[in-house]
């Protein structure tokens, strides 16, 4: 594949120094174990580096540690201006995060350049903002003989820990709300997409954001992500991944008594009622299913539709995702990019190629002739609501569409999977509307759209898809430890309350 069109961006010029970025300063691991990038639109390596060690996450909590005191002792006034510095000289380098997050993901380019890039800046200048917005209780006298107020403060070094899928995005989302009250934080990316979260890390430096304020593992889960979890000073831990390593993280966290926000994974219905708009719906869960090639926690996986819609919606999506270009993520035409890797299209393929036996393939279900990572989209009907297809989490182009009859029905067969992440219901009737709102168990229920996310909006899950928030003022109640301060008033030396522990009235 011919990547001509690029703007010159060289992973190994760039990182020549190593992928871990530690008080501000790029340097290789000491794992002893090497890992090669590969882009996955051709199976070419873009980078080799060494893994972090558990030394490298010590030095990075030693940095965090280090930078904690000065950064959490700034005015929010002072963390926003150098917030606001940051989301700037992101904007500055967007052609080259679109071009390095497109190269080691395999994202079409005009995904990058118009939703994970303008994402990231407007998420870095929503919390610069935000970072002058942190309050407590304003001070009460809620006993007549004290004065109570609350203090909102950091927790201290948070360990951060993303997935491959949306690795800018991921970790700005993980960076912002914690260094915007205050803490400083080591991040631990996954280890296929390391190139965005130390592009991001330099930018912060670029803007100058002290060092080791934040700082960038890339290593290994078992190695790297486990000790980073388990640190004796790291105060909070906040996860996204999938729900199975998510169990794990919480086992390590829990043993240490850390603060832990989970982020996991998504099996999102859409639930089309039959006085939907049918073209909104079939344009809505094609989008909706495909966007980055399916590897999105809230993409839409399931659709319910109501039967007198269902042969008509089938037959809208299967036309629909026959007109998606499948192709080079570095032509601007190309709408469908590889999945992150040969394994995760193995992965995918072994869930569509299970699932013929008992449902049917309507459209896509192969793998075109290429050296990438490639899968056609991929639609599935007449599947059981408790098979495979339908409950576990495929992350990949693949959409199964079942029929229901009542409201009942269909609300109930949405709520059926372990997981809460998002949903959406497509009507036009307001009521079934609230009703879908109030009844669907998950983070976020769209109306008549799916997929769209703002920076002042929360972004988390329900039951087995975590709990904890991202974006949104809201993400500060996970980065922020309440402190309750209680001033005595009435200046006696034997208070009131003391008898109940010695003497009368
Ligand atoms: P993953 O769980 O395999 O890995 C996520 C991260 O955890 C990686 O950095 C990995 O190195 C690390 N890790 C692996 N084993 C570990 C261990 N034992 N201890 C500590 N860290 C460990 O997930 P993935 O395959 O990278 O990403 C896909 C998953 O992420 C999907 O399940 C998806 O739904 C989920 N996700 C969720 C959200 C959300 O907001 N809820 C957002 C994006 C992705």
């Amino acid at each position: 594949m011919d990547h001509s069109a690029e703007p010159a961006f060289h992973p190994r010029d760039r990182f020549a120094d190593g992928a871990q970025y530690i008080a501000g300063e790029l340097r290789p691991g000491t794992s002893g174990t090497r890992h090669t990038v590969i882009d996955p639109a051709t199976g070419q390596a873009v980078y080799e580096y060494e893994l972090a060690g558990t030394a490298d996450v010590d030095a990075a909590v030693a940095a965090a540690r280090e930078a904690l005191p000065q950064w959490a002792g700034a005015t929010p006034g002072e963390r926003s201006d150098a917030m606001h510095r940051f989301a700037a000289v992101l904007a500055e380098h967007a052609d080259e995060l679109a071009h390095a997050e497109s190269l080691q993901c395999g994202k079409p380019i005009k995904l990058t350049t118009e939703f994970d890039v303008p994402g990231t800046v407007d998420n870095t200048a929503f919390f610069a903002g935000a970072a002058r917005h942190l309050e407590g209780k304003a001070a009460g006298e809620y006993s007549g003989d004290h004065t109570s107020y609350v203090r909102r403060e950091p927790v201290g070094v948070v360990g951060s820990i993303a997935p491959w899928n949306y690795p800018l995005q991921m970790a700005a989302w993980k960076i912002l709300p914690a260094i915007a009250a205050g803490n400083t934080i080591v991040l631990k990316p996954a280890e296929l997409t390391p190139l965005t979260s130390l592009m991001f890390a330099q930018a912060a430096t670029e803007a100058g954001i002290p060092a080791g304020v934040i700082n960038i593992i890339n290593g290994a889960g078992k190695v790297a992500g486990e000790h980073l979890v388990g640190h004796p000073d790291v105060a909070m831990t906040s996860f996204t991944g999938s729900t199975g390593v998510g169990k794990r993280v919480a086992e390590i966290a829990t043993a240490t008594v850390k603060r832990l926000h989970l982020e996991l994974g998504g099996k999102a219905p859409f639930v089309v009622f039959d006085d939907a708009d049918l073209e909104a719906a079939v344009n809505g869960a094609v989008a909706g299913s495909l966007i980055n090639t399916g590897q999105d926690c809230t993409a839409a996986t399931r659709a319910y539709v109501q039967r007198p819609l269902y042969d008509a919606f089938v037959a809208g999506v299967a036309d629909l995702m026959a007109t998606v270009r499948v192709g080079d993520p570095f032509d601007a035409k190309t709408d469908l990019g590889p999945l992150i890797s040969h394994a995760q299209r193995d992965r995918v393929a072994g869930f569509v190629d299970r699932a013929r036996s008992y449902a049917t393939v309507v459209t896509g279900g192969e793998a075109p002739d290429s050296p990438g990572a490639y899968y056609r989209p991929t639609l599935i009907t007449g599947a059981a609501q408790d098979s495979e297809i339908v409950q576990a989490e495929i992350f990949g182009p693949v959409l199964v569409v079942l029929p229901f009859d009542t409201d009942d029905e269909g609300l109930a067969l949405a709520n059926d999977t372990p997981y809460g992440l998002a949903a959406s219901a497509w009507t036009r009737d307001v009521f079934r509307a609230g009703r879908a709102t109030r009844e669907i168990q998950a983070g976020c229920v769209w109306v008549n759209d799916h997929i769209p996310i703002i920076s002042e909006m929360p972004h988390g899950g329900a039951k087995a898809s975590g709990y904890g928030k991202d974006m949104s003022a809201y993400s500060f109640e996970e980065y922020t430890q309440v402190k309750h301060v209680m001033y005595d008033n009435t200046a006696l030396a034997r208070k009131d309350w003391h008898r109940t522990v010695f003497g009368d009235r």
